[in-house]
């Protein structure tokens, strides 16, 4: 959810590593999660691959096929050569580490995340609806939205510098992200806000930890970050206001076509039903519906949400009527109107998707190459929605991702957090299922299955690390349960951070 659309405006190269001349050395790397047992050093006169590496580790999980126990990965230069249960005598020669006590696993994928909040610190509360506003039992939206409204009033008014503000907490979040070894982030941003501050987060990262092992796995950034710039057309002047941000942006960076973490083109986010209309919508198709182009909007999110859309009732109706103006009264869109326009665009994100009804996600069946539901578990938690509908989006084998939201309704940015409450309140679709929705599947959503979110050979080797209890009780059967034991997810090159 995002901080500030009912505001006014606040006024507010690839990474290519140098490598080839320096020689991998015997080291004693000792970490919490792993040791280096073994390292070969290349002779002076043997000609030695460009940043190459092979890491052995108790097990590789690739999820789209079996864990490999005591698995050879080899990477060069950013990217996997190989992987399996036996190491090919053309690798044998290669610098080689060994890793134990965890599973490596593919990058992961945060599909709705607000990185402009990550400096809230905990979770801003959802109050309980009373009595005569409660649908569900669930906590207020509305009231919860108006702290978020008024934390950013708080702030304008303080004279503080807003921009440099939200640089500072997107320049957090990105770090926070990576540390917990998320590698693509879809991104609502409003303004002010600048790609800068992508490329600035990522490139302190490695800061003076650089190693043969950082540059063997890592060539090119680290991170990716695909934003959708917020829409909102409450009332004339706040649409134009928003419109013409997304033009700028879209015309100063899709030119670019970057290389680098923010990733192009920028997507387009109507924000909500009740802050976006279908006219506002209908414009963003247009920018949207070809090749790459990705809308991402809050859908079906909130009881008060349909109250108010379907029937102009419930808490939404005092606190957004003041705003509106005629022209967005005449044109709020249902969920089905809505659902009708998102399958115009090339891909998109339905945000939420908590109230989605039988007859919707059976109409979601025939769009499902192009259309994705983003479940966020614990924010949905935060609010004490109802259950969400996961289990019928799986059998009807529609596109459901995870996401964190923001640290306005969650505490912290870790998908794999997402994911173990995913697992937790969805036992039934197991965590092979819910491993996919954060990696491989959302990957594939987007065509970027040679750079996040996969682990095969070609693809870049920014991967994950799980540090597991000792090796000896892990087996086959118990490895799902060993990682959903772990405490954390760190990205692979930070083995020995
Ligand atoms: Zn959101």
């Amino acid at each position: 959810m995002p901080i500030d659309f009912l505001a006014a405006s606040c006024n507010g190269t690839p990474m290519r590593f140098r490598f080839p001349t320096m020689r991998w050395q015997t080291r004693c790397f000792v970490g919490p999660t792993a040791r280096v047992l073994k390292s070969t050093i290349y002779p002076r006169s043997e000609p030695k691959p460009v940043a190459s590496l092979v890491v052995e580790s108790d097990w590789i999980l690739p999820v789209e096929s079996p864990a490999i126990r005591g698995g050879f990965l080899v990477v060069q230069s950013g990217r996997i050569e190989y992987f399996g249960s036996e190491l090919p005598v053309r690798y044998r020669s290669w610098p080689r580490v060994r890793l134990e006590d965890g599973v490596i696993l593919p990058g992961l994928i945060n599909s709705h995340c607000h990185l402009e909040f990550s400096d809230i610190e905990s979770p801003l509360l959802a109050v309980e609806s009373s009595d005569n506003e409660s649908t569900t039992g669930g906590a207020s939206m509305v009231r919860w939205l108006g702290k978020v409204m008024a934390r950013r009033k708080a702030l304008v008014d303080t004279g503080q510098d807003i921009a440099q503000i939200k640089k500072e907490a997107t320049l957090r979040g990105v770090r926070e992200a990576w540390s917990s070894a998320t590698r693509l982030v879809v991104d609502n941003v409003t303004a002010p806000w600048s790609e800068d501050w992508l490329e600035q987060a990522s490139s302190g990262f490695f800061a003076d930890r650089r190693s043969e092992f950082i540059d063997a796995l890592v060539c090119g950034p680290p991170i990716l970050i695909r934003p959708c710039v917020e829409l909102v057309d409450v009332n004339e002047a706040r649409g134009k206001q928003t419109w013409n941000y997304a033009l700028e942006l879209m015309s100063r960076i899709d030119e670019r076509r970057s290389q680098g973490v923010c990733q192009t083109p920028l997507g387009l986010a109507p924000h909500a039903p009740y802050t976006a209309s279908k006219r506002l919508v209908r414009g963003a198709l247009e920018r949207t519906s070809h090749p790459g182009g990705l809308l991402s909007m809050h859908l079906a999110e909130s009881p008060e949400e349909l109250q108010w859309i379907e029937d102009r009732e419930g808490p939404m109706k005092d606190w957004i009527e003041p705003w509106i103006d005629t022209e967005h009264a005449m044109e709020i869109g249902t969920v089905d109107e809505h659902l009708r326009l998102l399958s115009g665009s090339h891909r998109a994100l339905i945000a939420h998707g908590n109230y989605l009804s039988d007859h919707q996600i059976k109409w979601l069946e025939s769009y499902r190459d192009r259309m994705a539901v983003v479940y966020c578990p614990r924010t949905h938690e935060h609010f004490r929605h109802a259950r969400h509908p996961a289990n019928r989006l799986a059998a009807s084998k529609i596109p459901l991702f995870l996401g964190t939201d923001s640290r306005a309704s969650n505490p912290d940015l870790s998908v794999f957090e997402e994911w173990k409450t995913a697992c937790r309140l969805f036992p039934e679709l197991g965590p092979e299922y819910w491993m996919a929705a954060c990696t491989l599947r959302p990957s594939e959503f987007f065509g970027l299955e040679s750079s996040v979110g996969t682990l095969r050979v070609g693809s870049r080797s920014v991967l994950t690390w799980v540090p597991l209890g000792p090796a000896s009780v892990v087996t086959q059967e118990s490895l799902w349960d060993a990682i959903l034991s772990a405490e954390r997810a760190i990205p692979l090159e930070m083995v020995y951070s």
